[in-house]
């Protein structure tokens, strides 16, 4: 396993959870985050689990001089790369902004890791490259690149650039991790996903619901065609995505050329199916109303991760029980946060 690792975006939701299972393996971190969508917060609470901290740089990917001296400083052999703008929302009014901090942040990223000899990166994709799936469970072969939004074709045009180095550079070895529905957090209650505003996600806004924060959740249609009319999802625990990141480092050492991996469990839950888990682990009710499909929402969305499983050794070992009730125990015990 590889002793030191920078992690850009390490002090949002999925980066500082990695960063604790990072810090858990023994690894030393290095985390590089301009906090414009998180807080230290979470790296001082996953220093306080852990009992090691990861040094904290705040700083942007796109700032070249600022890489170039961090890969000087420190002996870094694998970057983790979480950093970016996720909202899909946002990114059809914001085009340029996504387009900037992801692709081009990607870009600047992988120009300082050559000039450092670095070449051993993991990726934050998504199952958003494979736009609306013909076919389910999405196996990582399936044609990709009809993504429905500027964030899903930031996600699918930075696969093809590293896709790129890759063929042209035999020193690279990428794991381009496409992620499925990431919910949840620590078992300790103490990191977990916490979005400004309102949040877009299914989760955040059952739990802040449940919590008494909103007053109910809007369901985006009952008329898709699924088994009760809500969309379905393959939704991750926050923690079995991490450890797939330990796995894909693993499987790094040893390979070379770009791999695709999907990170997910193989299950699809409906958006009922999900109210239904969250009440019986919250004990709270989750008051609902149908309105229209949410514009871009496909129906059917799961991974076939039997690849990861195959080459990496990595499985999802936790079910939706306890996606809701780590989700819950979070919320309850950071109503407002890191705040
Ligand atoms: P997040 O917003 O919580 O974390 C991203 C972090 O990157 C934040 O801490 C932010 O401050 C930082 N950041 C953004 N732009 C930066 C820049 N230019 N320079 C330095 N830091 C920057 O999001 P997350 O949910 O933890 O997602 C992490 C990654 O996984 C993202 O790339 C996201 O697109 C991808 N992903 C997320 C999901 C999901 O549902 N959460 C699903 C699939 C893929
Ligand atoms: N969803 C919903 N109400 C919300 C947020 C989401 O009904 O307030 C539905 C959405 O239509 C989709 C599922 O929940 O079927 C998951 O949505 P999310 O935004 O969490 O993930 P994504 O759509 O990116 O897979």
């Amino acid at each position: 396993m590889t002793s030191t690792v920078i992690v850009t975006g390490g002090a949002g939701y999925i980066g500082s959870h990695t960063t604790l299972a990072l810090l858990q393996m023994g690894i030393d971190v290095v985390v590089l985050d301009n906090l414009s969508n998180s807080t230290t917060a979470s790296l001082e609470r996953a220093a306080q689990i852990t009992g090691r901290s990861p040094v904290f740089v705040q700083g942007d990917i796109r700032d070249e001089a600022l890489l170039n001296g961090l890969f000087e400083k420190y002996p870094i052999q694998t970057v983790l790369h979480f950093a970016g703008l996720k909202a899909v929302g946002e990114s059809v009014n914001r085009p340029l902004a996504y387009y900037d901090n992801n692709v081009t942040g990607t870009l600047t990223l992988c120009k300082a890791m050559v000039r450092a000899g670095v070449f051993r990166l993991a990726f934050s994709s998504s199952a958003t490259v494979y736009g609306n799936p013909a076919i389910v469970p999405i196996f990582e072969s399936v044609t990709t690149g009809m993504p429905t939004n500027p964030y899903g074709c930031s996600k699918y045009m930075i696969e093809q650039v590293l896709q790129d180095l890759a063929n042209a550079d035999p020193r690279w070895s990428i794991a381009l991790l496409r992620y499925f529905n990431p919910v949840g957090a620590h078992e300790s209650g103490l990191i977990g996903e916490d979005p400004n505003g309102i949040p877009n996600n299914l989760l955040p806004y059952i739990a802040q619901v449940a919590v008494g924060k909103l007053p109910e959740l809007v369901v985006f249609g009952n008329d898709y065609p699924t088994a009760d009319g809500t969309g379905v999802r393959d939704y991750i625990h926050v923690m079995d995505l991490a450890e797939g990141h330990l796995r894909a480092l693993e499987a790094l050492e040893t390979r070379t050329g770009a791999h695709v991996w999907n990170l997910g469990t193989g299950h699809g839950y409906s958006v009922f199916e999900v109210i239904r888990a969250f009440e019986a682990a919250s004990d709270r009710p989750v008051p609902y109303r149908i309105a229209p499909r949410r514009t871009g929402d496909i129906a059917t969305c799961y991974a076939d991760p039997s690849k990861a499983m195959r080459e990496l050794g990595w499985k999802a070992k936790r079910g939706l029980p306890e996606m809701m009730r780590d989700a819950w125990r979070w919320q309850q015990m950071n109503p407002n946060g890191y705040r």
